[in-house]
């Protein structure tokens, strides 16, 4: 297994900074409506995560949560800075669950690479995916564990 780099980011102002301590779970590509809204672009990206691996080395009581309920009925915590409006992570109510980076957040984005693309039902139309590359979706992942092993075997 490779040393795990220490993934660092920070919001677009730079008044909020973090960095991961540990190795992540999972990096996709989500195309649906919701995080095509999100990003005022055309898909998010999720970095998954364990929260106790996610650690804030400026601006943490600064950070700023909207709630919402998904389309599962679950509510989703989105944390972002109030200052420039960039989303940091998305949670769920259980502060222990898994949370997602948005992970265009990275500095450093160029060592990960998505394990695959999700919710391409509603992709941008112009969107092209290499499907020989990526596991592909139209909607939710069936399995998410077996993504997560994909990655995992992917990585190292
Ligand atoms: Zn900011
Ligand atoms: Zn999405």
């Amino acid at each position: 297994m490779a040393e795990p780099e220490r993934l660092t980011g920070g919001c677009q102002c730079g008044a909020i900074r973090y960095r991961v301590a540990g190795e992540p779970k999972m990096l996709y590509v989500c195309h649906c409506t919701d995080c095509q809204k999100q990003s005022a672009s055309a898909f998010g990206m999720s970095l998954r995560i364990d929260p106790a691996e996610l650690e804030f080395t400026a601006g943490r009581e600064r950070l700023q949560t909207w709630s919402t309920r998904g389309d599962d009925g679950n509510v989703k915590r989105c944390a972002f800075c109030p200052d420039c409006g960039t989303r940091i992570f998305h949670g769920d109510e259980d502060p222990a669950a898994t949370i997602s980076i948005k992970a265009g957040s990275l500095d450093d984005t160029r060592e990960l690479v998505p394990v695959a693309h999700i919710w391409l039902g509603s992709a941008q139309p112009w969107v092209e995916i290499d499907r020989e590359r990526f596991r592909c979706f139209d909607g939710e992942p069936d399995d998410e564990a077996a993504l997560e092993r994909l990655w995992r075997a992917r990585r190292h």
